[in-house]
């Protein structure tokens, strides 16, 4: 051990991280570790959020949903997530379908991608498999969001399946 530690070399001084941040070094790639306290209101407020879209039906509300569509009338590619999300808080599948197709077939690996970079952010390390350093995941999650805002606005059979039922 001691043989070990003497063929290390001295690092250099590092400068001072702000409160809460440890510094790992592997090689020459610095990895800053932050305490997962500073994910608690973010989480905190994200959870509120669920739980009053949980509740609350949004179709209810007199606000305008998206400003894009109120403004325009067209569908941009987020429109309905918010009522698709309320129908898979309470359980109802096809129903949030309906109303944002790509937003729920997005969900799982955006999902894993968020929970990969929150483990990232707490403990240094992703997910196995995460998506999000990928160039072509995002660029394809791009893609079919320009995609799909475009086929949802044509009108008629089978494009209008896309658009979020009035
Ligand atoms: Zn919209």
């Amino acid at each position: 051990m001691g043989l070990r530690m003497g063929l290390w070399r001295r690092r250099p001084a590092q400068p001072a991280l702000p409160m809460g941040e440890q510094l790992t070094e592997l090689g020459t790639v610095r990895i800053v570790h932050r305490s997962a306290w500073w994910l608690a209101l973010p989480a905190a407020l994200g959870g509120v959020a669920l739980c009053w879209l949980w509740w609350v039906d949004p179709r209810q509300l007199a606000l305008p949903l998206c400003m894009f569509h109120h403004l325009t009338g067209l569908h941009c590619p987020g429109c309905g997530a918010i009522r698709a999300t309320h129908e898979l808080l309470n359980g109802r599948l096809l129903a949030a379908m309906h109303y944002n197709v790509l937003w729920v077939l997005a969900l799982p690996p955006v999902l894993y991608a968020a929970a990969s970079e929150t483990r990232r952010f707490v403990l240094g390390r992703p997910l196995p498999g995460n998506p999000i350093g990928r160039p072509w995941f995002l660029i394809t999650l791009a893609a079919l969001a320009v995609l799909f805002g475009l086929l949802r606005n044509v009108p008629g059979y089978p494009f209008e399946l896309l658009a979020p039922p009035v």
